[in-house]
């Protein structure tokens, strides 16, 4: 008898002999590597699973494409560093196959006038120190307190959120419980640490790095953090939570830095799948799911758009919830409110996803050199301050998309030869901002490439020539990451990071436990705690509540 690492303490479920064809424990509508988390973990606890994705292949946002003959890609997701170590050695990732590099440097902020920050293990504040004498001196303690609060939300990430119950019940008693742990954990943090917290959930990211720091490059670093997937300005508040958001991961044991999956963003859900597989997990592909099937008020399965009926009395879906409640059920099985809320469920990243073949690397006129140096393998971050993040954001909700876009450029063929040929490379362009719907109603198919004309010339400012460099290109404007990805609106973390749409309001009050409104529905994707980015913990916290249910409604000790 297999016993699932999620609880040594749960036992685990025999398969099901007895049941028909096309029956299974649990149906999981998508391959996201949210659903190919919660999977794996199902079936290591020995139950009968199939997941089901739209797409001709797994990984959802976390896929590698050939977007250009002989050039591969991370084609929407593009660094790694939020997957929770504990999904990567419960479902053994690094013996299905992945292997995560470091970049030699971490970012790389050039100007135009000339100037650059270069962000590296051991010489920031060194390069910080070339901007503010001040701002290097206080780096240090801004390090540590980031650290400290990104810990705290790293404590949290693998557990289901206190969720609002009313009445009394077996139910409320356990939330009880979870309630009085999570008012203990806090209860330990020293009172600065809490308020340092509190400030993250709801300042500004400007508020908070302006309390810092004085260098415009410095505030930048952080500021991005803070703006990226999130439409809005970083003088926005709340976006303080977007930047902790992005400090929460590591790379093999290294806190708070980015890295990359060899092969790309692939190889995460590549192995995922593998690990699913060897528990017994069945996966289809290209069969979208139509609508969720109810009897009698309670989940009986899916029916898939070619008419085919799969039968569970589990369904965990891994698409936005917003998808979920409003398209794929009958909107008479659920209460008013709740449908209501549910089509106000603010989704709609200001993204703009480019792949370039490249056929060499760019020389920036503020460090030149096309040789590969470690600023090549960094997060390039063309955006030089605050302001110009803000201006980016009005740009974009009054035009459409900023004429002077915040670009991040990765050329992750620096650090894996096996992306592109010889001698060539493959850069990702995360531009931010664009509205995610056009101000003028027009649709986003007629000014693709007039953007994405932009975004290349924006880069060209920084590094001359990059424009002549670029072989082939792949765009993926709002519209498209939603029709290719099914991402609603062109949410990258399905539904904004923000303070009403966060933890136990994530996706409501009341439903933050990993369970919908409908007896034997549960949310697995980025919908759910602790939110977007290629994690798996949504995947691992809704696998833990369907086993806890299987239990008799007891929850899990951990
Ligand atoms: C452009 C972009 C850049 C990003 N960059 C990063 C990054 O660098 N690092 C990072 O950590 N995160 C990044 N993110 C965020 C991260 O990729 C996502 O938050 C995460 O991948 C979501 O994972 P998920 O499994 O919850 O959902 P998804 O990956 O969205 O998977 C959901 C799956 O459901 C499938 N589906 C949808 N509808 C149906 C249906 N009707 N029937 C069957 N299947 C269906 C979809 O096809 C998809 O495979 C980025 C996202 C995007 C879009």
């Amino acid at each position: 008898m297999a016993v699932t690492p999620l609880n040594s303490a749960v036992i685990a479920i025999r398969k099901s002999k007895s049941l028909p064809k096309q029956s299974y424990d649990v149906v999981i509508i998508g391959a996201g590597h949210n659903g190919l988390t919660c999977a794996a973990y199902l079936g290591m606890a020995g139950l009968k699973v199939k997941v089901v994705e739209r797409r001709p292949v797994v990984g959802g946002a976390s896929v590698t494409e050939e977007f250009y003959p002989g050039f591969r890609n991370s084609v929407a997701a593009y660094t790694v560093s939020l997957l929770n170590p504990k999904v990567i050695r419960d479902l053994r990732l690094y013996e299905h196959g992945l292997t995560i590099v470091e970049r030699r440097a971490q970012n790389f902020l050039p100007t135009l006038k000339g100037e650059y920050l270069l962000a590296a293990e051991g010489q920031t504040e060194r390069n910080v120190a070339k901007f503010s004498g001040a701002d290097a001196e206080r780096y240090a303690a801004f390090d540590a307190e980031l650290d400290a609060c990104a810990a705290v939300l790293r404590d949290l990430v693998l557990q289901a959120p206190p969720n609002l119950t009313k009445g009394v019940s077996l139910k409320t008693f356990g939330e009880f419980l979870n309630a009085a742990a999570f008012g203990r954990r806090l209860r330990r943090l020293p009172t600065e640490r809490l308020r340092q917290v509190y400030d993250l959930f709801t300042k500004s990211a400007a508020d908070y790095l302006e309390g810092w720091f004085e260098g415009e490059l410095l505030k930048a670093l952080f500021g991005f953090d803070a703006i990226v997937g999130n439409y809005a300005s970083p003088y926005t508040p709340g976006t303080a939570y977007v930047l902790l958001h992005h400090a929460f991961g590591e790379v093999n044991g290294k806190k708070r830095i980015w890295g990359h999956a060899i092969g790309g963003m692939g190889a995460i859900t590549q192995a995922m799948a593998k690990a699913a597989a060897s528990h017994g997990v069945e996966i289809e592909t290209g069969v979208p799911v139509r609508e969720v099937q109810l009897e009698r008020g309670r989940v009986s399965g899916v029916v898939l758009a070619d008419g085919r009926s799969i039968r569970s009395s589990v369904v965990a879906a891994n698409v936005n919830p917003k998808l979920l409640y409003t398209s794929m059920l009958p909107s008479e099985a659920l209460d008013t409110d709740f449908l209501h809320r549910m089509k106000r469920w603010r989704c709609g990243s200001g993204t703009f996803r480019m792949n370039l073949a490249l056929s060499r690397l760019p020389s920036f006129s503020a460090l030149p050199g096309s040789d590969a140096a470690d600023h090549h393998t960094a997060g390039i971050i063309m955006a030089p301050s605050l302001g110009y993040m803000d201006r980016a954001y009005s740009d974009a909700r009054q035009h459409g998309w900023s004429r002077e876009p915040i670009i991040e450029m990765l050329i992750p063929s620096t650090l894996d030869d096996t992306l592109a040929p010889h001698g060539a490379h493959v850069a990702s362009l995360f531009c931010q901002h664009v509205a995610p719907e056009l101000p003028d109603g027009s649709s986003w198919d007629q000014h693709r490439d007039t953007v994405a004309d932009l975004m290349i010339d924006t880069v060209d400012r920084y590094a001359p020539g990059f424009r002549t460099s670029v072989l082939g290109r792949q765009v993926l404007s709002p519209l498209d990451l939603e029709q290719i990805f099914g991402l609603t609106g062109g949410d990258i973390f399905h539904g904004a990071l923000s303070l009403d749409q966060l933890f136990w309001a994530r996706p409501m009050l009341g439903y933050a436990d990993y369970r919908g409104p409908l007896k034997g529905l549960y949310l697995c994707g980025s919908g759910a705690h602790p939110g977007g980015g290629v994690t798996g913990a949504p995947g691992h916290n809704a696998a833990r509540a369907i086993l806890a249910d299987r239990r008799w409604g007891f929850r899990s000790a951990i």
